[in-house]
């Protein structure tokens, strides 16, 4: 399989850009924090932070342990941002990308005359090179080579800070073996313990199962793009502003109010939740919608960090409702923008990561003993059980 894809991943990226801004910090541990209080936790440490033991979701009282001399940063989003777009037009310089994953993150498809391993080498050493030219001299990144997006991404996790590493043909599978099963991107603590349950304990292990197998453990095609991903194949990425996962519902006259609407609005949430997390998927975008009893529409949308935990994609739904909108005939929500698992970065706060966990857990009860055994206590029980009477019709791209 040819080396078709290049991953490039900024080391340390926030408190990076914090020791660029600020000579006075470079060389010196640093981590950058959500706000200044011993109760957060870190979101990016330098790698003088790293030595003592200080990584992202590093408490920072126990940062403050670990490290005195620790230099705690307030997130500035600004000037991250401002940065991550000069990355993308420095990288786009040398290449066009093809997806940008998160602000530190991105993936460029390489042409055929680019496969030759020396070629793609070479292009890899462009890209680091002119970051540090023309973003700064603390701008370090890691490049993956891989025959897929993930491979590549794997690869750029290989070797931090500064890597440039390959994998192709010669390479796989036994140096994926080297890895936790924690350090490949989209196993979460959760996932992991799923894996152990399965007597999964090594990637090893993990690249013996087969392809039903890996698809009983995920819980759906989520495994099965892990199983063909893992040997190198190029799985198919959704077109991410394209895909979407949603549900709508006529209303029964008696639920036609405010009250009403909010109810089954709450329940179509927690269905589109479900089967975003089923297919191994976070939305980018939440959307709302009402058509009124006199045929006007009425929609509202946000955008969102990438999640697939309900309870964060809830307070954003109403959120939405909070906007007035018509006497309700038919509702619908729409999760959009979608992002494979594998593509997220980590969640920058250890509590997304105990919701999404959470939320998983609530769908393995609810698989085993019926759909709504457990559902969150905000969303009102709908007074008559609409599931049953009349499915929800399922809208979005994604069956
Ligand atoms: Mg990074």
């Amino acid at each position: 399989m040819a080396i078709g894809w290049l991953f490039l991943d900024m080391n340390a990226f926030f408190a990076s850009v914090e020791q660029q801004e600020h000579p006075e910090l470079r060389g010196k541990p640093v981590a950058v924090v959500p706000m200044l209080t011993d109760t957060t936790c870190c979101i990016a440490a330098s790698y003088e932070a790293k030595a003592y033991g200080i990584k992202t979701g590093t408490g920072v009282a126990e940062a403050k342990r670990l490290c005195p001399n620790i230099h705690l940063i307030e997130a500035k989003h600004g000037p991250y941002r401002e940065y991550g777009a000069r990355i993308i037009r420095t990288v786009e310089s040398c290449l066009p990308i093809s997806e940008v994953w998160s602000v530190d993150e991105m993936v460029c498809k390489l042409w055929a005359n680019e496969h030759c391993l020396l070629d793609a080498i070479t292009l890899g050493e462009l890209v680091k090179s002119r970051i540090k030219s023309e973003v700064g001299e603390c701008m370090h990144c890691s490049v993956g080579l891989g025959p897929n997006p993930f491979l590549a991404k794997v690869a750029a996790e290989l070797q931090k800070p500064n890597g440039l590493v390959v994998l192709d043909d010669d390479d796989l599978p036994h140096k994926l073996f080297r890895m936790k099963l924690t350090d490949f991107p989209g196993i979460s603590r959760g996932m992991e313990a799923r894996l152990k349950a399965a007597g999964v304990f090594t990637t090893e292990q993990m690249y013996d199962l087969s392809l039903p197998q890996m698809r009983a453990i995920w819980g759906g095609v989520g495994g099965e793009r892990w199983w063909y991903q893992l040997r190198g194949h190029n799985v198919a990425l959704p077109p991410t502003d394209r895909r979407s996962v949603g549900h709508s519902h006529v209303l029964p006259p008696e639920l036609r109010t405010r009250g009403g609407a909010e109810a089954v609005i709450g329940r179509l949430l927690e269905k589109a939740a479900e089967r975003l997390r089923h297919h191994g998927y976070q939305a980018r975008g939440i959307s709302l919608y009402v058509r009124s009893i006199d045929g006007r529409t009425w929609a509202a949308k946000r955008r969102l960090t990438a999640c697939a935990d309900t309870w964060t994609l809830l307070t954003a739904l109403r959120k939405l409702e909070e906007h007035p909108f018509p006497i309700p005939k038919q509702v619908g929500v729409v999760l959009y923008d979608l992002l494979p698992d594998a593509a997220v970065t980590l969640p920058l706060f250890g509590e997304d990561q105990k919701r999404l966990e959470a939320a998983r857990a609530v769908d393995g009860i609810n698989a085993r003993y019926g759909r709504g055994t457990v559902s969150m206590a905000s969303v009102k029980p709908v007074s008559y059980t609409a599931e049953d009477k009349i499915a929800f019709k399922k809208i979005g791209e994604m069956d």
